[in-house]
């Protein structure tokens, strides 16, 4: 799975575990605890804890990146199925979701205008097929 960053934008909001943890998340092709996250971290960052994990999945969830849903009795964390970034492969023509780190805050700074919602659209060559290609 694909995982871009942009960190143009606002170089200091993605922290290492940030990025591991989106990683993880995205990279999982059903539902993830908090825990099984934790335990997927641990392998790249020995030293992150529970509460990190916990709240850096709040945070993404909370600018839309990820999705809570119920997994037996316990909550899961899956990609937001409708990520505003998307990432067109012009070879299989799979799509995919781009955790993009922009919010609306930030654009209407930029543009000086009310924004109600953006979408971003990249098109390119999925890693796989890159694979295929060399
Ligand atoms: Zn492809």
């Amino acid at each position: 799975m694909i995982t871009i960053i942009n960190m143009s934008s606002a170089p200091n909001r993605w922290t290492k575990q940030l990025k591991v943890i989106v990683d993880i998340v995205y990279g999982s092709h059903g539902p993830m605890t908090a825990d099984e996250v934790y335990h997927a971290a641990r392998a790249r960052l020995p030293n992150i804890s529970l509460g990190t994990v916990y709240r850096n999945l709040n945070k993404l969830e909370s600018e839309g990146l990820v999705s809570e849903v119920t997994k037996g009795n316990t909550t899961a964390f899956v990609k937001h199925p409708f990520s505003n970034a998307t990432f067109e492969c012009e070879v299989c023509g799979r799509l995919f979701c781009v955790p993009y780190d922009l919010r609306n805050s930030e654009m209407e700074r930029k543009v000086g205008m009310k924004v109600n919602r953006w979408s971003i659209r990249m098109t390119g060559v999925c890693k796989e097929c890159e694979r295929k290609c060399i």
